[in-house]
């Protein structure tokens, strides 16, 4: 971070131009230079620090900005109230959450995307392209006909709400889009282990989270087949119209795997819908370890997962894949004047990614994927993910032959829950503790969930910078967090 004198931001009379291009030219050179400083020293830095108080209040200070300031003093307000502070998710001892460490091709691809600034709600022009190109690949890494169409979104969240107006569509038909339920009462199935983002979906496409069934789970945390189907034989009793089950690969409390291939037979003979929820697992069909844990996610009428998590794209990149894209465009599109296509000039080239999904005007997401995947190659993701998966287990075989602590879960993909233990105290409260006092130390970060009613440690294994010594540092963190809480107890 030298200090070099630049010339200031000097704009032209008639536009948001520079004058002198060179000074845009230096900046931008510093600034990449700093960027890959930064990850170059990640493992370094601590992973989180709270905010300080007066950075959080100069963020929050002044009103909108009416005249022009100087490039560098807001290069600099970034370098030294944002940079610090981020919530390290690229760290190699984030744990957390289920969150990507992103990677230096896509950052870079974000340089390009931004200023080549297209606009990816379609027409045509090479950027779209771009995007079919990744959508095709997704369908061939999930096992997908080439013909099966889908669309990048902001994330798992977004692409799950597309997954149940899809099959809102097929339940009803499309004149569900102008009508409404008109009083049908459609319901839907997952496991109480699904992520929320799946009732929510079901609220915003104006169903409800009530008809959301959150089936129980067996041992392993995976949906009761047979409680599956005495749910749907009892609704449909009660008159109501059963239209889509919800597999879950990957869960984000203990990264379990329904059994997707009787979930693919059992929609079939019950004529539901087949989405999945695979935001990370989807990742796990580039590593032939793990490819048979998901084994019939090739069956699913639809699959929901990012880019951002294990394929380790910067955020934000989440994507939605359906087998049949004739029902899947006849869910969104529409063709106001405005949008008239036509079969030659700028305006041809459809279908168009609006007709996919609820945005317009859309971001050119898909190069950094693009890019992710020409520079790395899919076998190198795989790896990524095998790896996060090897990492679980040792983990899992350290917390097991650590007395002090107790394991909450059967580990199948990359996440671990445990707690440590000790007589005569509130456990719950003495676990919660020390994930913030490892978060605060800045060692490592974990996070807390709840399984079978107790807190445990949850250890999410995403990141591609994870090593072996991460773990133990992590161990060692918590150890000595709980070692101080129980002597000044
Ligand atoms: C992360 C996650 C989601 C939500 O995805 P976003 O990309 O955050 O919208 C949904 N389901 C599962 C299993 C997840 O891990």
């Amino acid at each position: 971070m030298t200090a070099t004198t630049q010339p200031p931001f000097q704009t032209s009379a008639d536009s948001l131009d520079p004058t002198d291009w060179n000074s845009v030219r230096q900046m931008g050179h510093r600034m990449l230079d700093d960027m890959v400083d930064m990850l170059a020293g990640l493992r370094e830095a601590p992973v989180w620090q709270p905010m300080p108080p007066a950075a959080r209040q100069a963020l929050r200070g002044g009103a909108l900005p009416t005249e022009p300031g100087d490039l560098d003093a807001v290069y600099q307000d970034f370098q030294t109230l944002v940079q610090p502070y981020g919530s390290g998710n690229s760290h190699p001892r984030f744990m957390g959450w289920v969150q990507g460490g992103g990677n230096p091709v896509g950052m870079l691809a974000e340089l390009l995307a931004a200023a080549t600034n297209p606009n990816l709600g379609g027409r045509d022009h090479a950027p779209i392209e771009v995007e079919r190109q990744v959508i095709r690949w997704a369908a061939e890494m999930l096992g997908f006909p080439q013909d099966a169409s889908g669309v990048l979104v902001t994330g798992t969240s977004m692409a799950n709400l597309i997954a149940v107006l899809v099959a809102r569509t097929r339940a009803l038909g499309t004149d569900v889009r102008r009508t409404g339920l008109q009083g049908r009462r459609l319901v839907a199935y997952t496991s109480v282990e699904a992520h929320n983002c799946v009732a929510r979906a079901m609220d915003m496409a104006g169903l409800g989270s009530d008809a959301l069934r959150l089936i129980g789970v067996d041992a392993q945390h995976r949906i009761d087949l047979h409680a599956l189907q005495a749910a749907i034989a009892q609704d449909t009793a009660a008159g109501l119209h059963p239209f889509m089950v919800v597999g879950c690969a990957g869960t984000v409390d203990t990264g379990a795997v329904d059994d997707l291939s009787a979930l693919a037979a059992l929609a079939r003979t019950q004529g539901l819908w087949f989405h999945v929820d695979a935001a990370y697992g989807a990742l796990a069909m580039l590593s032939p370890a793990q490819r048979p844990l998901v084994q019939g996610l090739s069956e699913a009428d639809s699959v929901a997962f990012d880019f951002h998590k294990w394929a380790q794209v910067p955020y934000d990149a989440g994507c939605i894949v359906v087998r049949d894209a004739a029902l899947h465009a006849a869910t969104f599109a529409s063709q106001p004047a405005y949008l008239q296509r036509s079969v030659r000039g700028m305006a041809g080239n459809q279908p168009w990614p609006t007709d996919f999904g609820p945005d317009l005007s859309r971001g050119f997401r898909a190069l950094k994927v693009w890019m992710t995947l020409k520079t790395y190659g899919a076998a190198k993701l795989g790896q990524v993910v095998a790896h996060n998966c090897s990492l679980a287990q040792h983990l899992a075989r350290c917390v097991d032959a650590e007395p002090q602590l107790e394991r909450l879960a059967p580990v199948t993909l990359n996440v671990v829950c445990f707690r440590v233990k000790a007589p005569g105290v509130d456990l719950d409260a003495l676990n919660a503790d020390i994930v913030a006092d490892v978060q605060e130390s800045g060692v490592a970060v974990s996070s807390t969930t709840r399984i079978g009613g107790v807190l445990a440690i949850r250890v999410a294994l995403v990141n591609h910078r994870t090593r072996q010594e991460d773990l133990q540092m992590l161990l060692d963190a918590v150890l000595a967090a709980a070692q101080q809480r129980l002597a000044s107890a």
